[in-house]
């Protein structure tokens, strides 16, 4: 069972949170090709190793905060943590 560290109320069953989505990289500047554009809006970030996802208190305080989730050991890690 995964717990997750909300900042506001602490360690809590993953029951009580709604993952919302990874969260994408910076916006491209607007000298990209059609095909870097299309990546960019369609493509989800998927790699092995440590990603930024968003999470919603849905059954807590109803907040939104970002953590880091290992896609493989889901380690969980606050943004502001190092990532090795
Ligand atoms: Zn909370």
């Amino acid at each position: 069972m995964l717990t997750l560290p909300c900042p506001f109320c602490g360690q809590r069953d993953e029951t009580e949170f709604l993952n919302t989505g990874p969260t994408k990289p910076a916006r491209p500047s607007s000298d990209v090709t059609d095909s870097e554009w299309i990546n960019w809006l369609t493509v989800p970030v998927n790699p092995v190793g440590y990603v930024e996802e968003k999470w919603w208190h849905v059954k807590g305080c109803g907040k939104y905060f970002t953590i880091k989730r290992h896609t493989v050991t889901h380690q969980i890690k606050m943004p502001d943590e190092d990532s090795a």
